[in-house]
């Protein structure tokens, strides 16, 4: 009777070739679990594994009754994972983090009494990340710096894949925010509700190799300033207007130098301007295309995941208990989730 009265935490983790580190992910989070004053479900989102991650994620499932598993039908991505997990879950409170261990699971009673308090959002920021090169860290920082720049909306700097938010919060995230291309710890930082800043210190991953390569991290970095921005559409005005001014200042000087000299200006000016303006151009049309790319994704609405099975998770998420109003129709049958797919 007491237990049907705590309150219920949500753990989502995105697993993709995880197996050399799943056991001692799993040792050390459920210990933290087991002491916050909270019932828990551990949801773990297979990936498309290709190692043996998803044989040991049913064994944990039957190990464990807390223990919930979605299998993709291949590899969606991680913020797809985490899509998908926050989708299932049925917590107060959900934590999305990863499997590797940089996200310590220690944070986790620190998060639960931040939920307590009241507060909808813990931004959870971290101090240094150790895996990390100096590359990594810079780059990290400028990306920051430059979203700022760009966006109408704060971004607290150093923010990482590690998020804690409401029910309400997930609601939200469950409802709208169902783009193919997408930023979700930048959604999570912009939907408002109450909120606080957690630091923690990003260890190294205990085992494997990261997942993200530069190309990935490039292609992650230019999607999330396009859909938080439409400041480089607006580009082309300033630089029209900027190509104005130099056309300007060298019909000038040209005439200036035709009635000084007797000479007009050289081969050289044009070849260099013509180099200039196309160059610009053809950054622009390049800017035009990245966007039309998006449209395209969202016009086709293809599935944000699509989802194999399920295990130790009996209900459809669109009927949860807690929240009478789940995902539209429209979105679930998008993210695979239609009739049939699910147990119960
Ligand atoms: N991950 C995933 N799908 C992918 C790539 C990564 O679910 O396509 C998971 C991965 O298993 C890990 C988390 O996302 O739990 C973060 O990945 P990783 O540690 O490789 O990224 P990094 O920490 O190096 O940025
Ligand atoms: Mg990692």
């Amino acid at each position: 009777m007491e237990d049907k009265e705590k309150r219920l935490l949500s753990v989502v983790v995105s697993v993709y070739n995880e197996e050399l580190v799943l056991e001692d992910f799993l040792a050390e989070t459920q210990a933290v679990l087991e002491t916050i004053p909270w019932e828990y479900e551990l949801i773990f989102v297979n990936d498309g594994s290709q190692d043996t991650s998803l044989m040991l994620l049913e064994q944990f499932v039957k190990r464990n009754s807390h223990i919930r598993l979605i299998n993709f039908s291949r590899n969606f991505g991680h913020e797809a994972a985490m899509i998908a997990g926050i989708d299932y879950s049925r917590g107060d409170g959900v934590i999305c983090m990863d499997a590797d261990l940089q996200h310590p699971p220690a944070c986790i009673p620190e998060i639960v009494q931040k939920f307590e308090e009241g507060y909808g959002v813990v931004n959870l920021v971290r101090t240094q990340n150790k895996d990390a090169g100096f590359f990594k860290n810079v780059t990290s920082t400028a990306f920051y710096k430059v979203l700022n720049l760009l966006s109408p909306v704060h971004f607290e700097e150093n923010a990482s894949d590690f998020l804690a938010f409401s029910r309400a919060a997930a609601n939200v995230l469950r409802q709208a925010y169902r783009e193919r291309v997408r930023f979700l710890r930048g959604y999570v930082q912009s939907l408002g509700f109450p909120k606080t800043t957690l630091y923690y210190e990003a260890r190294e991953r205990q085992a494997g190799k990261s997942k993200y390569n530069i190309g990935k991290l490039v292609k992650f970095s230019v999607n999330s300033l396009l859909c938080f921005s439409d400041m480089p559409l607006k580009l082309g005005i300033y630089s029209g207007c900027f190509m104005a001014l130099v056309g300007l200042v060298v019909m000038i000087y040209t005439i200036y130098s035709k009635l000084a000299h007797g000479t007009p200006s050289g081969y050289a000016t044009i070849v260099v301007l013509l180099c200039f303006m196309f160059s610009l151009l053809m950054v622009i049309v390049g800017i035009i295309g990245e966007y039309v790319a998006i449209l395209f994704a969202e016009v086709k609405g293809r599935p944000i995941y699509i989802v194999e099975r399920v295990e130790g998770l009996e209900t459809d998420p669109r009927a949860t208990p807690k929240e009478k109003s789940g995902p539209t129709s429209e979105n679930a049958s998008l993210d695979g989730r239609q009739e049939g797919k699910l147990p119960g």
